[in-house]
């Protein structure tokens, strides 16, 4: 094939069409994926370092298309955050996991993701206390993963949904630190009850110096501040026993498991516990 730069330009312009075309075909086939069932939760699990012992799960949705198949999280919730169909798709992914959750043996906990919009929604304090209402799941058994972006529109609200969350007794875990601009000073403002490590510092972390000193200077940092550390896709043995020598409460990857889908999860906590 030729591969001069004309090619290539119209090449690269076809894809572009290409993608803004399955983009806007995504925002309208999300509108009915929740009603027709189209969502599902998988849990991925969540070891102590140390013991190695299943500590709990974090939801993550999939989306099923009848045509396109398995559609990634990372693909889809980027459009729901545009179109604002995150807040339908968070509620639903809440009362899902709760409601899961709160089937599992006590000492199991759940963590759910939550989004910028949702936040800057006023009301998602109420609408978890809802769900865990009906649920019956206890309030110490959910953590809330927020990111760095879903905090920085407007701080002080941000802060009064965080301080009504953890007033029900629910946790709140910073996601993916190290990623945005400023995570020392959200660390600083907004009383996280866990820190978790981004899988791209993970990664690299016994090929790159800087991965590790960075690594380990979170670890300290969390020891410093008492907010216990989890380090996120964790694959091998190496990673584990480097992040078990700095201190690293838990960890969550491949090496411990895949998302599952709920009765594999149940299937796991079953046999955890010998049964
Ligand atoms: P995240 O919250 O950082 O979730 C971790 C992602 O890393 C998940 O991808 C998980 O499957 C993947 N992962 C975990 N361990 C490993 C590992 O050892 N190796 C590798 N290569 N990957 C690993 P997933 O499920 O595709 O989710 C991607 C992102 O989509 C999530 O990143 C989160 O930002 C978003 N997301 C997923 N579910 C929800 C949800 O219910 N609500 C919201 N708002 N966002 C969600
Ligand atoms: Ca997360
Ligand atoms: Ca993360
Ligand atoms: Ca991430």
């Amino acid at each position: 094939a030729k591969t001069d730069g004309g090619d290539r330009l119209a090449f690269y312009c076809e894809g572009m069409e290409e993608r803004s075309r399955s983009r806007a075909s995504i925002a309208l086939d999300l509108k009915s994926a929740i009603q027709n069932g189209e969502l599902e939760l998988y849990y991925q699990p969540q070891n102590d370092t140390r013991t190695r012992s299943l500590k709990g799960f974090e939801a993550l949705v999939r989306w099923k298309h009848p045509e396109r198949g398995l559609v990634s999280p990372t693909e889809f919730i980027p459009i729901a955050e545009e179109t604002g169909l995150i807040l339908d798709i968070g509620a639903w992914v809440l009362e899902e996991a709760c409601t899961a959750a709160a089937a599992w043996p006590e000492q199991y906990s759940v963590a759910v993701n939550v989004s910028a919009l949702q936040i800057a929604q006023s009301t998602l304090s109420q609408q978890v206390a809802a769900v865990l209402a009906r649920t019956s799941l206890a309030p110490a058994r959910l953590e809330i993963e927020l990111t760095e972006s879903g905090l920085i529109a407007d701080q002080a609200h941000a802060l009064k949904v965080v301080l009504d969350l953890k007033k029900l007794g629910v946790s709140v875990a910073m996601d993916d630190f190290g990623t945005g601009y400023s995570s020392l000073s959200t660390l600083q403002n907004f009383p996280f009850d866990k820190i978790k490590i981004d899988r791209g510092f993970i990664m690299s972390l016994t090929a790159n110096k800087q991965s590790a000193a960075i690594v380990k200077s979170t670890i300290l940092l969390g020891t410093s501040l008492k907010i216990p550390v989890l380090a996120e896709g964790v694959e091998t043995e190496d990673q584990l026993s480097f992040l078990l020598q700095e201190g690293c409460q838990s960890v969550q990857g491949y090496l411990f498991g895949k998302p599952l889908r709920l009765d594999e999860c149940i299937a796991l906590m079953d046999s955890e516990r010998g049964e």
